[in-house]
């Protein structure tokens, strides 16, 4: 058995934000190659910290679904998966044997050599007859930045695809650091220019300040006057959101695993708290604000304040996609990165079999069922606020300043719209949903949403909301 695990970085308040990592995890859950491919976030749920409980086999890979390499894919994933790595990832990887698990952690996609491939194929979408004689390339890179060292690849990549000929001339530039995208007519000599933003995703860089910088109107403009005469722009869209990225995922993967590509075993935790779950599942059982029940050889979910109401009068989902896509947001369409604050939406019913109602729960609350039966057994361990804060570090840094005072104020506000009990703050939790309570879901550590919000005070700029 083998897991595949996509890091993204989410937001605190943007939707939006994962949907290139679940994108990229269906395509890949789509071609079976492995048992299962599981996402984590830094800012969303299952957290960077949960998202390993969350992996039902004890052979993983861990790809960080970053363009380049930087502060995210070299410190903060690594501290706060626990990898017992910092810095510089290696050609090879990195591999651990973490809680019974093996598991790889390989650089980012946006550093594999084939990404010149999927530049190469995102130009020529943009401009199918792109030649030798007549064409030039520009990589368009972001430049260094306080989190992403990403012109290295863009120079490499720039080298690669100059090195094979198939344009007149190929340019690095930038956005942030010389040379820049606004000197392009100067160095530019070709009569047909074809851009490619070496980004990750569509934004507002892509949409906004690209096309500004260069003078942009539209996927296709034309120079009249240019220092080099008539010169006609191509505008692609970013390498981040090509479907070959999903190539570039898997030759990663299957690189890290190397020689040694030998099948894990069920984890055993993962399994038992499944199979509790699902035992519980078949008499029917409440959980955080869902209830599921057996329905015709299936599985009914919905909203427990939803019980009794006609099936006809909910909106009926049949996927585990469909349910997190009902449940991304709250009844005013504000996204949830925290999945047990007590808003979920009302009016739906899922229909499932069992493999799929697992999925489904993975969406709605995960690591929740891993952690709830950990903590019935006893093998939970909280992690205290001072450690969360210590472990801190860039902008996040600065909460190691807060008093209690100021955790409890935040806490009071934020976790008590929550259903998680904070065991890390020493609150008891003497019963779970397991036990016939439904709302008993234990938290064994601050989430960042909350380590965002006691930033926010720390700063005096608290008003809501994470970032
Ligand atoms: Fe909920 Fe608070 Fe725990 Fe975050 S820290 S999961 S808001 S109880």
């Amino acid at each position: 058995m083998r897991s595949l695990v996509l890091i993204g970085h989410g937001s605190h308040l943007n939707g939006e934000s994962a949907s290139a990592v679940y994108r990229y995890a269906e395509m890949i859950r789509a071609r079976g190659l492995y048992d299962e491919v599981v996402e984590g976030y830094w800012k969303e749920e299952p957290s960077l910290r949960q998202v390993l409980k969350t992996v039902a086999s004890t052979d993983v890979t861990v790809i960080p679904m970053f363009i380049s390499e930087g502060y995210f894919t070299e410190t903060v994933i690594p501290r706060e998966m626990g990898l017992g790595h910092q810095g510089p990832v290696p050609p090879e990887g990195v591999a651990r044997v973490l809680g019974g698990r093996t598991v790889r952690y390989t650089l980012p996609y946006g550093v594999h050599p084939s990404m010149s491939e999927v530049i190469l194929a995102r130009a020529h979408e943009a401009l199918p007859d792109a030649s030798p004689e007549d064409t030039a390339l520009i990589v368009l890179g972001h430049g260094t930045t306080r989190n992403e060292n990403s012109n290295k690849i863009v120079y490499q990549n720039a080298e690669v695809l100059r090195q094979a000929g198939q344009f007149a001339e190929v340019h690095a530039l930038f956005l942030d650091e010389d040379p820049k995208v606004g000197t392009w007519p100067d160095v530019v000599k070709a009569p047909r220019v074809v851009v490619v933003p070496f980004f990750a995703s569509e934004g507002w860089h892509t949409l906004e300040t690209i096309p500004e910088d260069m003078g942009l109107e539209g996927a296709v403009t034309t120079f009249a006057d240019n220092p080099h005469g008539e010169q006609t722009v191509y505008y692609a869209k970013p390498v981040g959101t090509h479907s070959a990225v999903a190539d570039v995922i898997l030759h990663l993967a299957e690189e890290a695993a190397g020689a040694s590509s030998s099948d894990g075993d069920t984890e055993r935790a993962h399994d038992a708290a499944w199979a509790t779950f699902m035992d519980r599942a078949r008499e029917g059982l409440r959980f955080g604000e869902v209830m599921v029940f057996p329905e015709s050889g299936m599985f009914e979910l919905r909203h427990a304040l939803d019980e009794g109401r006609p099936g006809h009068e909910l909106h009926t989902l049949v996927t585990p996609e469909g349910v997190r896509d009902q449940t991304r947001r709250d009844e005013g369409g504000h996204h949830r990165p925290v999945h047990t604050l007590r808003n979920m939406p009302r009016g739906w019913r899922a229909v499932l079999n069992e493999a799929d109602l697992v999925r489904a729960v993975q969406y709605l609350y995960p690591a929740v069922i891993e952690e709830t039966y950990a903590h019935s057994c006893h093998t939970l361990r909280p992690t205290p606020w001072v450690t969360t804060a210590r472990r801190q570090t860039g902008i996040y840094a600065r909460v190691q300043k807060a008093t209690p005072a100021q955790v409890e104020e935040v806490a009071a506000d934020v976790c008590g719209g929550c259903l998680r009990t904070r065991l890390w703050a020493g609150d008891k939790l003497p019963q779970t949903f397991f036990g016939g309570v439904p709302g008993a879901i234990p938290c064994a550590e601050a989430c960042t949403f909350l380590v965002a919000e006691v930033r926010e005070e720390v700063a005096g700029k608290r008003g809501g909301g994470g970032g």
